[in-house]
């Protein structure tokens, strides 16, 4: 794809990695991208990019590109070319006769936060009204479902209080679970420049992350909990908040809910919350902890910004709730320089949430179970919906093997290799009757399929991207869809086949749809998106050029309301089986399962996962640096070489999964979110030891 030369024309597009969103200039000579170059117009990241915005791009025209429709009856026969027609109606037949057979929910579809805004808006639309249930869920669920949950209970939306400006008005920014210069680097970056201008850094996480590295870093504290206590250890710094009067009373008392916060102040003021008390548990020395509280609690502005170290545990949930408590019970909210601050994996985590792709929610947040939103969606869409809320990604795993589940359409997600317990997921992939698989690779799900759609990238569609500070950004055509239609109209194609009519002539339309039905969009539409540049919603009448600072005044759900955030134990605990605690991450130069990124020129900076052991580990193993290493947990087993390092703790083990052969998700567990079933994937109990070259 990289023809070098000089380009002859530019579109200004968003980058489809992180959910930084990142806006570049694609610059062209006929239908090649000669160079992507970071855009100084860009509101996200103000001319900056990070390696993989600026190389890896390489995959679009990648040889793996899957460039026709492939059908076959049963999954051991090989693949049949056939036209978008064919495939279509083939796909709309089979979905037909499964339901005709088993009923309306025995199918369902997922989308992926790859995805644009309009991409998923029609997939859930599809499942709702042409497949007649809600067994919608998109990728989300394994990443951020927590965050959706946990800000909504307590502060009335699912989603960040800040722009990334913000940061640089922070005087303390503490970080929970996330890694932002490998996994966000571009806004990691921009946390690097407001540290290195003075700002105290507060880190909590297993791994000694690169943030901890910054140059003339002024004051930088280190809670080296152990995998599993987030709880515990939030819940310990809000004690000392309460108990050392630290709180911000007139900011409780003008914008909570004051009933909410006396039995949340009830609950946290108890010894058994104390940094003390819960030092055992969480592995962080209870001066550390206090001091931690007393520098966030007397910051001018104290920001935190948390990923998905927060939200893959069995507490994800309560954990977000308590960063809300904290967050609340201090005053940092509503002002540039403080808030709660997810930081999305992908590129359009939270669009994808925003679009309805949950089973219980319609876009916007609006329930299923809401008479009146629901209503407006009939309207709207000439239908009748459901008003319970559908399968969960997990449920219809366990719903397939029981043999209730039988047919699935999954746009942009390869679920046999992201989602957790890959031997459960493929026996679910086995038992279906129908998958209809619409993605740029023939990827792990694919084996299991009886429909490949070929899907669109970034550089091949028009839609929009919503990053982590909610802006919703312009993705333009840069090139003609290499398998002949971009992804939005693939999900209009099979609506049509199955019966229900959509009629779009551009994804603007569908976001005019969107905007008439999502109250926090109203006033997005793709002119005023090019206009101007980008939009953080809400933006309606009350907001008409969308809103940088969420919860100024007040909350959506009127009050503040804190949550009592007991913190249980994961059922996955060390042992003398299993010893060691085994947690995952991402680095700069690959992006999650590696599909695109493997398949460019970033391949050569990280060929390999590895697993990080602690040289004390390493020692009474007896392993040395790039031995291999058997992992064996109670799910499972997988072999990796040995990198020893003592960035992480001792007790803990890290690796990656952007490689097939990983396994990471073959041993990680069951375990999951107890409100959203996102899974544990930061918590496995394992044993390690020296094997032979597998
Ligand atoms: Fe793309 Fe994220 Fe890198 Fe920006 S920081 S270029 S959005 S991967």
């Amino acid at each position: 794809i990289i023809e070098m030369g000089q380009p002859e024309h530019s579109v200004v597009t968003t980058c489809a990695y992180c959910g930084v969103g990142c806006s570049f200039k694609a610059e062209m000579k006929g239908d090649k991208v000669v160079r992507m170059v970071p855009y100084k117009g860009g509101d996200a990241n103000h001319g900056h990019s990070c390696v993989k915005g600026r190389f890896a791009f390489g995959y679009a025209t990648h040889k793996d590109r899957i460039k026709a429709p492939m059908i076959r009856e049963s999954i051991t026969d090989p693949w049949q070319e056939v036209s978008w027609e064919e495939a279509i109606n083939f796909a709309a037949t089979r979905l037909k006769g499964i339901q005709a057979k088993y009923g309306r929910e025995s199918v369902g579809g997922i989308t992926s936060s790859r995805c644009t805004n309009e991409e998923s808006y029609l997939v859930q639309k599809l499942v709702r009204a042409a497949f007649g249930n809600n067994n919608t869920d998109t990728c989300a669920r394994v990443c951020h479902s927590p965050t959706g949950y946990g800000l909504k209970v307590t502060m009335g939306e699912s989603a960040g209080t800040q722009n990334f400006d913000s940061v640089m008005k922070s005087d303390v920014i503490m970080v929970i679970g996330a890694n932002p210069t490998d996994a966000h680097p571009v806004f990691g970056s921009m946390m690097r420049r407001r540290l290195r201008e003075g700002a105290d850094l507060i880190v909590a996480d297993p791994r000694h992350i690169d943030l901890l590295k910054t140059p003339h870093l002024k004051k930088a504290q280190h809670l080296a909990l152990r995998p599993g206590s987030n709880v515990a250890l939030v819940n310990a710094i809000a004690h000392v908040v309460v108990t050392e009067g630290l709180e911000d009373r007139a900011f409780v008392e003008k914008r909570c809910d004051m009933e909410s916060y006396e039995k949340w102040r009830e609950f946290i003021r108890d010894e058994r919350h104390s940094p003390e008390a819960v030092e055992a548990t969480t592995g962080v020395a209870a001066d550390k902890v206090r001091q931690a509280a007393r520098t966030y609690a007397t910051a001018k502005n104290g920001a935190i910004y948390y990923g998905l170290g927060v939200t893959e545990h069995s507490q994800g949930s309560t954990m977000v709730m308590g960063i809300a408590n904290l967050a609340m019970a201090t005053g940092n909210i509503g002002r540039e320089g403080v808030g709660v601050n997810p930081l999305r994996g992908q590129n359009n985590v939270q669009g994808s949430c925003d679009m309805g792709s949950f089973p219980h929610e319609l876009p916007g947040y609006q329930h299923v179970s809401d008479d009146t939103a629901r209503a407006h969606f009939e309207s709207v869409w000439g239908v009748k919906l459901d008003n319970e809320p559908g399968l969960r990604i997990p449920n219809m795993f366990d719903s397939a093997i029981a043999g209730e589940f039988k047919a699935l359409y999954v746009q942009g997600e390869d679920i046999a290799q992201s989602d957790p317990g890959t031997q459960h997921v493929e026996k679910a992939l086995r038992s279906l009757e129908c998958l209809i698989v619409q993605d740029l690779f023939l990827n792990e799900t694919a084996k299991f399929a009886h429909v490949l759609l070929p899907g669109s990238s970034f550089l091949e569609k028009n839609g929009t991207f919503t990053n982590a500070e909610r802006r919703i950004n312009r993705v333009r055509k840069v090139m003609p869809p290499i398998a002949g239609k971009e992804d939005w109209e693939i999900t209009v194609d099979l609506s049509n086949a199955l019966g229900y009519p959509m009629h779009y002539n551009h994804p603007s339309e569908i976001m005019d749809e969107i905007a008439s039905l999502t109250p926090t969009f109203t006033g997005v539409n793709y002119d005023r998106l090019d206009e101007l540049g980008s939009i953080q919603w809400p933006c309606n009448d009350e907001n008409p050029v969308g809103m940088p600072t969420m919860h100024v005044d007040d909350f959506p759900i009127g009050k503040g309301r804190f949550s009592v955030t007991e913190y249980v134990a994961t059922d996955e605990r060390t042992n003398s089986r299993f010893p060691l605690l085994l947690t995952t991450g991402r680095i700069l130069s690959q992006y999650n399962v590696g599909a695109q990124t493997r398949r460019t020129e970033n391949q050569a900076w990280h060929n390999e996962d590895v697993l990080d052991i602690h040289p004390s580990d390493a020692e009474v193993r007896g392993i040395k640096e790039n031995d291999w290493l058997g992992i064996t947990s109670r799910a499972g087993q997988t072999v990796l070489r040995a990198r020893i390092t003592d960035k992480v703790l001792p007790g803990v083990v890290y690796t990656t999964f952007h490689h097939p052969g990983s396994g990471a998700n073959v041993i990680t567990t069951d375990n999951s979110d107890w409100a959203t079933n996102c899974p544990e994937y930061k918590v496995t109990a394992v044993q390690v030891e020296r094997v032979s070259q597998p």
